[in-house]
């Protein structure tokens, strides 16, 4: 009996010196993995905060998950579609445009309106020169589609351009600009950034890039505009980090900011807190952009767009007058051809 026993300890206690200390290792080993994965202090500092993060994350998706979830049956039940309130998030473009009543007015408009109805979240601010609304325009823009707002105001006679006195002679567009500017500020308080003023005559041609340019306007953007100065193109210059520092152009260099009407937007932050800006008839010939922007902004707080200033969205153009010599007699005659019609 006692030499069994004896047979089966010696049997044990050799197997235990052969395999012991490697089941001690693997003992500690596992309750150190154990210890480890239980207790987060030991664990390694960037990990830790790795950890947290994720879980911070994770708890946010799941709120967020819950308010989509909320905003999808509110759109539902109040008829909204998707795309509708994703263009409210948009930030708005408010475009300014004076115009003045002549035969080819209303063809002018269309091809403005042609481009605005393909950029979301416009609201066009057009601005007659006239003593009263006229019917042609406000025809046009209830004829639907944008949103808009309908404004007045006639240019003084004396500033008005003779039929045949060059256009330099006279600014045009002036009195109008102001009152599109007048509506914004009594419409809008600061803060009211999430939006950005364009001031778009009616006889440029205008590409759709030009506005998801402007779009995110912090203070002014500036870009190129092409046929205007009597050069192919004029813009601003910009050093290789992204600043504007001057200007490339062939007309009055000197000009601060020697950019057209069409070269630039502006946060309406920037013109609700700054209520003296406004286009003034008395600016010296070709300064009243100059002029206007010397109020609100700095060089070098402008932000270049339309790729750092190197690509064109914007034309200058101006549209030939039309030969209205029969016209006019048969107008004479009492006949015109556009009595029962709007041209
Ligand atoms: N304009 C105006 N009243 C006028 C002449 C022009 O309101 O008596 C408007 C015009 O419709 C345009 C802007 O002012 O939107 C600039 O005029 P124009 O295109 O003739 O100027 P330019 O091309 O020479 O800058
Ligand atoms: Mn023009």
């Amino acid at each position: 009996m006692t030499f069994t026993m004896s047979i089966g300890f010696q049997f044990y206690k050799r197997r235990f010196r052969q395999y012991g200390p490697l089941i001690i290792v693997m003992f500690i080993f596992f309750m150190g993995i154990f210890y480890l994965s239980a207790s987060p202090d030991l664990q390694h500092p960037s990990f830790r905060k790795h950890l947290a993060l994720n879980n911070a994350i994770n708890k946010d998706i799941l709120k967020l998950e819950r308010k989509v979830k909320l905003l999808e049956s509110t759109l539902k039940k109040h008829n909204i579609p998707e795309s509708e309130y994703m263009e409210g998030l948009l930030p708005v473009i408010y475009v300014i445009t004076p115009t003045h009543a002549r035969p080819q007015q209303k063809a002018e408009l269309t091809r403005l309106k042609n481009v605005f109805l393909h950029v979301p979240a416009l609201h066009w601010i057009l601005v007659e020169d006239s003593e009263q609304k006229t019917g042609l325009v406000k025809h046009f823009l209830e004829s639907g589609g944008i949103s808009f707002t309908h404004l007045n105001v006639p240019t003084p006679k004396d500033w008005k351009l003779g039929e045949n006195q060059p256009v330099w002679q006279k600014p045009r567009g002036v009195l109008q600009r102001n009152a599109g500017l007048d509506w914004l500020r009594s419409n809008f308080e600061p803060p009211a950034s999430r939006a950005v003023v364009y001031f778009a005559d009616d006889d440029n041609t205008y590409s759709t890039e030009l506005f998801q340019e402007m779009r995110w306007t912090k203070k002014v953007s500036v870009w190129p505009v092409a046929l205007v100065g009597g050069v192919m193109v004029e813009r601003p210059k910009v050093t290789l980090s992204g600043k504007v520092n001057g200007w490339l152009t062939g007309w009055k260099p000197d000009r601060a900011f020697a950019t057209d009407m069409a070269g630039f937007g502006i946060n309406l932050d920037l013109l609700v807190n700054n209520p003296e800006a406004e286009f003034s008839l008395d600016s010296q010939k070709g300064f009243m952009e100059s002029d206007f922007l010397e109020k609100i902004v700095k060089l070098h707080e402008l932000e270049p767009k339309a790729d750092m200033c190197t690509k064109v969205y914007i034309w200058h153009t101006r549209t030939e007058k039309p030969n209205m010599k029969d016209e006019e007699k048969l107008r004479k005659e009492g006949r015109p051809t556009n009595r029962n019609i709007e041209v």
